[in-house]
């Protein structure tokens, strides 16, 4: 069984993922999506470009045959080039059964392929000079999952030519060389590589656990989730991280169920559940079990004490969230607790520094806007507003897009004079990106303070609203769960702003326009289903 520095890095990420690679029905493997295709041309255009400023030789080989390469780069490496490019190394059983820190691995063969060897001062099995790998990455950062392959690279490579160099090295897209100190990371690769040894020969299949950041871009991502819904698996809820999850599991709470009937003190003991997250993870479960949005327990409590101020009468019942269910375990839990909390009628019915009269505010004429973004090319390309005019009952979209690069600026001050044509009307947004966007953008072409500063007080962020105010029955509060709980569609099933990352760099290539027409079909979808959220909040808020 062979084992690469490319599988060591998908192990530390997940490994469940290395597992499936080797063992797992390969039928069910998704092909790359155009985005991922993307970053992997990407990656290799950036190795290509680094090494084109040096001087190198490749070792010749058919293509796939990874024994045949390693003969060729020891080759080379025995001759004492200078620097070799793409080479491969490999350490075969039986020598790797002289190795001590590895457990028993009678059919394992290391290979690694490092993106250069560089010959250095020193003594190896050669004669006196040794190599060093180098991985030429893209990421911006050095990364501790890229600094462990270079390590395996080290440690392959001190196998082959009998020893071990102190330092390996990345070459980053905007670090540039960073050097990785072996004395500092070996033993913890060691470590990586026998845990993954060890998982490979047990075969036992790790355990799914769905995590947006680390799922999104997998192959296997289908078929996990597929698994995951099936165990109704806690790691759908938002809110349930790893280290969360090891938590319930030590208190035997496996299902959606069980910890939606739990109280708050069940959780507090445990750091990972503090500042309030144990109430908030107990709601999640409760919105899901019952398949209802609920109001969160720091605005119950507002209202309860609210009421309270004004009819004390009533304030039992809005209190115990009796009108309300589910969520009643923590009401009564929060009321318990809190029931000291509005005296003097010191309390107003603030969340986090908002009130519900501001979600709940209807204006005659309220903008909806959404960017559509290169993030390698730090442009934004796309400002897309919805114009919804109460007074006329008339709702209309605006797309300020630049064509190229170079026409940001004029999308910019397009974007500006609609939004100015409006001047009282909120500004309803999904997340920060629009708000850091007008900043780096007003910073950028220099605009007058006068046309960008009133703009940052008209923003409304609809995504921390719903954060602020109600749980939902979603797997993540990302928009697009939120709005198709909501009953919301988009015209694109497929479209996404990965996707739009992919069309953009596509109209670019080939001026192909009904790219840009997708893109912009997307982009108003977005701003149409902002809108779609603000208005159902505001009736659940209002209703509540
Ligand atoms: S989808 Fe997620 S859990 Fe499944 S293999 Fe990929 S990264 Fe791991």
């Amino acid at each position: 069984m062979l084992i690469t520095d490319q599988q060591l890095l998908f192990y530390q990420r997940c490994d469940r993922r290395a597992f499936l690679d080797i063992y797992g029905d390969s039928s069910q493997k998704e092909a790359p999506s155009d985005f991922l295709m993307k970053l992997m041309q990407d990656s290799a255009n950036f190795q290509q470009r680094v090494l084109e400023t040096q001087t190198y030789q490749k070792p010749d080989y058919p293509a796939r045959d990874w024994s045949a390469a390693a003969q060729a780069t020891l080759e080379l490496m025995q001759q004492g080039v200078e620097k070799i490019a793409k080479g491969v190394l490999a350490v075969l059983p039986e020598q790797l059964q002289q190795v001590r820190w590895l457990p028993p691995a009678p059919n394992i063969t290391l290979v690694s392929y490092p993106d250069l060897l560089v010959k250095q001062p020193g003594y190896s099995n050669f004669g006196d000079w040794i190599y060093v790998p180098t991985d030429i990455r893209l990421g911006k950062r050095p990364k501790l999952d890229y600094q462990m392959v270079v390590a395996f690279h080290a440690q392959v490579l001190a196998l082959v030519q009998g020893s071990q160099p102190d330092v390996s090295w990345l070459i980053l897209r905007e670090k540039g060389a960073y050097g990785v100190n072996l004395s500092q990371r070996i033993d913890q690769m060691r470590q990586i590589l026998a845990d993954y040894i060890e998982m490979l020969q047990s075969q036992q299949e790790p355990e799914v656990f769905i995590a947006r950041q680390k799922c999104s871009l997998c192959q296997w991502h289908q078929s996990c989730y597929q698994v995951a819904q099936s165990q109704h698996h806690l790691s759908l809820l938002p809110g349930v991280t790893p280290s969360r999850y090891l938590c319930l599991q030590e208190l035997n709470l496996l299902s959606v169920e069980a910890l939606a009937q739990i109280t708050p003190d069940v959780l507090e003991p445990y750091p990972e559940f503090s500042d309030g997250s144990g109430l908030q993870v107990i709601q999640q479960a409760q919105a899901v079990w019952h398949n209802q949005a609920v109001l969160r327990w720091s605005v119950r409590r507002t209202m309860a004490a609210t009421i309270t101020e004004t009819d004390p009468a009533t304030r039992i019942d809005a209190a115990n969230g009796s009108t309300v269910q589910p969520g009643s375990i923590v009401a009564n839990y929060v009321s318990s607790r809190d029931s000291n909390i509005h005296k003097n009628g010191q309390n107003s019915p603030s969340i986090h520094g908002t009130t519900l009269q501001d979600i709940l505010y209807q204006a005659p004429v309220e903008l909806y806007f959404d960017i559509e973004a290169q993030p390698e090319l730090h442009l934004d390309y796309l400002h897309g507003v919805l114009v919804v005019d109460k007074r006329s009952n008339t709702q209309e979209f605006y797309g300020f897009l630049a064509e190229s690069p170079e026409s940001e600026l004029i999308a910019w001050q397009q974007f500006l004079e609609l939004v100015w044509a409006y001047p009282i009307a909120p500004i309803y947004h999904f997340c920060d990106y629009e708000l850091k966007t007008i900043q780096r953008l007003a910073k950028t072409y220099q605009t007058p303070r006068y046309l960008w500063q009133p703009l940052i007080k008209r923003l409304v962020d609809i995504h921390q609203k719903v954060t602020q105010t109600v749980t939902l029955p979603v797997e993540s509060y990302a928009l697009k769960p939120i709005a198709r709980w909501m009953g919301f569609e988009w015209r694109n099933a497929n479209a996404n702003g990965a996707q739009c990352v992919y069309w953009y760099e596509q109209w670019l290539k080939t001026g192909d326009r009904t790219v840009l027409e997708t893109i912009l079909r997307y982009n108003e979808d977005d701003c149409r289903a902002t809108h779609h959220v603000k208005d159902w909040l505001a009736n659940f808020l209002d209703q509540a």
